[in-house]
């Protein structure tokens, strides 16, 4: 291939790498499908024990997708516990710092990227910055409640995670910044992935590449400078990720193009991915993803907590139950029945007589465990 030619492999190359997404375990994708969303989790297989890749839709109209990520504390009257039980991905709890600390202990909370600080000393990871600074600030919130209303912040905090209606608002917030953003990004796509690349190679059209190249640094701008004014009102305090995204798309061109991306990917970072669901999934997306949750919480994998201390199991199992009931409140709120969600399997064919009651695999045996869950006790199917 000549220059010319691999100058416009490098450009699509660019535009497909910003339509991937590295995502951590323990987070999934609202990617935007044909007419609404689906959920998507870190495709199996394609990367290591932390994180592997989303694929994005490629064309520039598309919706914007958001990440999420699980619950990512457990929470007590006294103490943070930076672990939980629950695998939101298939592919199996992610890895976690199993720092605790007691609220009477915490002088400070605050964020550093991706990692969540307590006292000046990393707690633990977060799935994305803006996670780490709502648990940052939710923590530093505990430090400064009484004693006596921390289970009341607790409830109030799960609230606001399960609420489908701020999602909602949320999104709506979003739409109004879009409009012009997704239309510029379409024609930054044909400026520069067509016209731009179609002069390179005929004739006819190089005469105009002066001008192509003007509109394309026209375009660019005004893509960035409506970033700008959208993040800011957005996400006001996410300024390191704000300029993260617009170097990338003033170095990287093509990445422009998906500057609707860059606005939506953290904007919900704040709410559980089952609420997210809810207000934004078709109903038999959100009863299927529901059905995995609740699953995840009512059989989580073995060994359920690592800690040897009975205290951190305790604190572990009994912020479960909170959020067992308050996602299954959420989802009868959201006019679905949660015991009718998670009703048991049928079996695939006569011979399975057990199921896995997490996973839901089916065996030909009632004996024995289901080792993908970590040893989880089989469920033999109704007579
Ligand atoms: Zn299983």
């Amino acid at each position: 291939m000549n220059d010319q030619q691999w100058f416009v492999v490098v450009l699509y190359a660019i535009y497909v790498i910003e339509c991937i997404w590295w995502v951590p375990c323990g987070a999934v994708v609202i990617r935007a499908a044909w007419r609404s969303w689906r959920v998507a989790h870190p495709a199996p297989g394609l990367g290591n024990e932390h994180g592997s890749f989303v694929f994005l839709p490629l064309l520039p109209w598309s919706k914007p997708s958001f990440q999420c990520g699980q619950w990512a504390l457990s929470l007590s009257e006294t103490d943070v516990y930076a672990y939980v039980a629950q695998a939101i991905n298939p592919a199996g709890r992610p890895i976690q710092s199993g720092s605790k600390i007691a609220i009477q202990d915490v002088w400070e909370a605050a964020s550093r990227g991706r990692d969540v600080l307590v006292n000046g000393q990393v707690f633990f990871k977060a799935t994305c910055e803006a996670s780490a600074w709502h648990y940052a600030a939710l923590i530093e919130q505990l430090r400064r409640t009484q004693v006596a209303e921390v289970s009341a912040a607790i409830a109030a905090a799960l609230r606001h995670a399960l609420d489908p209606q701020a999602v909602q608002l949320r999104v709506a917030d979003l739409q109004k910044h879009l409009a012009w953003l997704r239309a510029e990004g379409c024609v930054l796509f044909f400026l520069m992935m067509v016209a731009f690349s179609a002069s390179l190679f005929v004739p006819a059209i190089a005469a105009y590449q002066l001008m192509i190249l003007i509109a394309i640094a026209a375009c660019m701008i005004d893509i960035v400078r409506r970033f700008y004014a959208a993040h800011c009102t957005l996400m006001p305090a996410a300024h390191l990720r704000r300029l993260g995204s617009m170097a990338t798309m003033i170095l990287m061109p093509p990445a422009a193009i998906r500057a609707s991306d860059f606005l939506g990917r953290q904007l919900l970072a704040e709410f559980h991915p089952l609420a997210v669901a809810a207000a934004l999934c078709p109903r038999d997306e959100f009863r299927r993803f529901a059905r995995e949750v609740i699953l995840d919480l009512l059989y989580p994998i073995m060994p359920i907590c690592p800690s040897k201390d009975e205290v951190d199991q305790i604190i572990e199992s009994d912020f479960r139950q909170q959020l067992l009931v308050s996602v299954t409140s959420m989802v009868r709120n959201s006019s679905e029945d949660p015991e009718g969600i998670i009703k048991p399997p049928q079996p695939d064919d006569p011979s399975c007589v057990a199921y896995c009651p997490r996973c839901e695999r089916q065996f030909y045996a009632t004996a024995g465990a289901c080792d993908e869950c970590g040893g989880i006790p089989l469920t033999p199917f109704a007579q």
